[in-house]
């Protein structure tokens, strides 16, 4: 099992031949050069602003080359839950922001002629027991009630149209769903930003920004500096679209985020027949539990992600998270026992203290973060509508600047995640009472 993410072997990523320099003064300085980085300089470049993207490695490095694909609708916490918390009217606006990220994507993909796979080949959420069966039979009707959408309910004796395994006690299908090869699909996105005009500099790790006082009281706006590892700049406006890498350079927003591992494995190509009985309409399958699986075909190989390990990747945890998540996949495909594991790789998830995504301005400084695993359509469209209301001054309006960004329960956090082991067995509990 080789330790190396597997979406590089299909695609050319961004390198370091020809290092962008660093522009002296821009308008609009993004901080991190994934989905949500690339699509807000994107659409930044298309109106014309002098738009610079800082990646402290390559970029498309985080998580945006190393998830499964799955590009989906919905949030993390489901809407039952945002409609009790957040009330109705917003919940509705919440839920339509993620129908439009799917399109969006979908959009871009063609509008930019990027090869990365994209269909709608639709969700399939899987119940690990007979009450979430029943938790999934109250939803079809909750979401076509309250926000119009149709899904699917599949009773158990029909699963096996929808999954080659027996573990399941039913699932729910959503078709609007969608799936892509991460890699291939930053890869194209960084490619387009770079055509519409935009500066991608990496190996450009910020390490300080500050905002330049006022000199004169008529003036209208400090600048800010920014500090690079190759290179300070000026710019008008700061965006920080850094995910679960949100370091200390923006301290305020790194002590609101939890950086959560997530693994993957990738077998190797099985045979067509076998490959279709797993999953007869390669759909992107997730299941019911806090500590779960998600997994989907991609050129014949079962790609089976999971929170394996708490912890953010290193040699350890990937060489343990490759063990356990191939027990993990024979549990639910037996099938696949004597099938090698090809490749295993991990990311860092960004986990807010309430599960929520959060876009707005903090002393200047735009930001988008909290995806939760759920960012590949969702940091496309933030990504792109931050830049929209940095442009238009409106971001307070943003459905997702509506609710506020919590701290930490009583400040015990400062962005060092010391209670991850007990977050990871209290997740495993919860699986197991329920
Ligand atoms: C293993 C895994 C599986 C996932 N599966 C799915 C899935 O199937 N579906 C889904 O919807 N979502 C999934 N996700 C989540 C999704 O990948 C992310 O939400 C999304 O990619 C976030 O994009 P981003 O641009 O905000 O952040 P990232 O792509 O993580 O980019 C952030 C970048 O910021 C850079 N950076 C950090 N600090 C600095 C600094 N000081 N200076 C300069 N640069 C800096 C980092 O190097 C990094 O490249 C998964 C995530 C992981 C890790």
């Amino acid at each position: 099992m080789q330790q190396r993410i597997y979406w590089h072997t299909t695609v050319q990523m961004p390198g370091v031949s020809n290092l962008t320099p660093i522009p002296a003064k821009v308008d609009v300085a993004i901080i991190g050069g994934g989905y949500t980085g690339l699509s807000a300089a994107r659409t930044l470049a298309k109106h014309n602003v002098k738009v610079v993207v800082l990646e402290a490695e390559t970029i498309g490095w985080g998580a945006s080359s190393r998830n499964g694909g799955m590009t989906l609708t919905g949030l993390k916490p489901t809407m039952q839950a945002v409609i009790k918390t957040y009330g109705r009217e917003l919940a509705k606006e919440l839920f339509q922001c993620s129908l439009d990220s799917v399109n969006l994507v979908e959009q871009i993909v063609q509008a930019e002629q990027i090869d990365c796979g994209f269909a709608r080949y639709g969700h399939l959420l899987t119940a690990n027991k007979r009450k979430h069966y029943d938790a999934l039979q109250a939803e079809v009707d909750f979401m076509a009630k309250e926000f119009n959408h149709n899904v699917r309910l599949v009773a158990p004796k029909d699963l096996r149209a929808e999954i080659g395994s027996n573990v399941y006690h039913g699932g729910l299908v959503d078709e609007v769903s969608g799936g892509l090869n991460p890699a291939q699909y930053v890869a194209g996105l960084a490619a387009a930003t770079e055509k519409a005009g935009a500066e991608l500099c990496a190996r450009a790790r910020v390490t300080k920004l500050e905002r330049r006082q006022k000199r004169r009281p008529e003036q209208v706006e400090g600048r800010f500096f920014i500090q690079t590892e190759r290179g300070n700049l000026e710019a008008e406006s700061v965006l920080v679209a850094t995910s679960g890498y949100t370091g200390a350079a923006t301290k305020q927003l790194q002590k609101k985020i939890i950086p959560i591992g997530s693994y993957i494995i990738a077998t190797e190509k099985l045979p067509d027949e076998l490959a279709h009985e797993l999953s007869p309409k390669n759909r992107m399958i997730f299941d019911y539990k806090h500590f779960l699986n998600y997994f989907r075909l991609w050129d014949n190989r079962m790609i089976f992600g999971g929170r394996a390990a708490f912890f953010p990747e290193n040699e350890n945890t990937l060489a343990q998270s490759g063990e356990i998540l191939r027990r993990e996949m024979l549990g639910v495909y037996p099938q696949l026992k004597d099938v090698k594991v090809d490749y295993v790789w991990g990311g860092t998830l960004d986990f807010a203290f309430d599960q929520m995504t959060h876009v707005g301005e903090e002393d200047g400084i735009f930001y988008s973060l909290g995806y939760a695993g759920h960012g590949v359509a969702m940091a496309t469209y933030l990504g792109a509508t931050v830049a929209e209301a940095l442009l238009k001054g409106n971001i307070k309006e943003h459905p997702f600047a509506k609710f506020a960004f919590p701290n930490a329960p009583l400040g015990l956090y400062n962005g060092n995640p010391w209670f991850l082991p007990f977050a990871g067995a209290w997740h495993k509990i919860l699986d197991w009472v329920e």
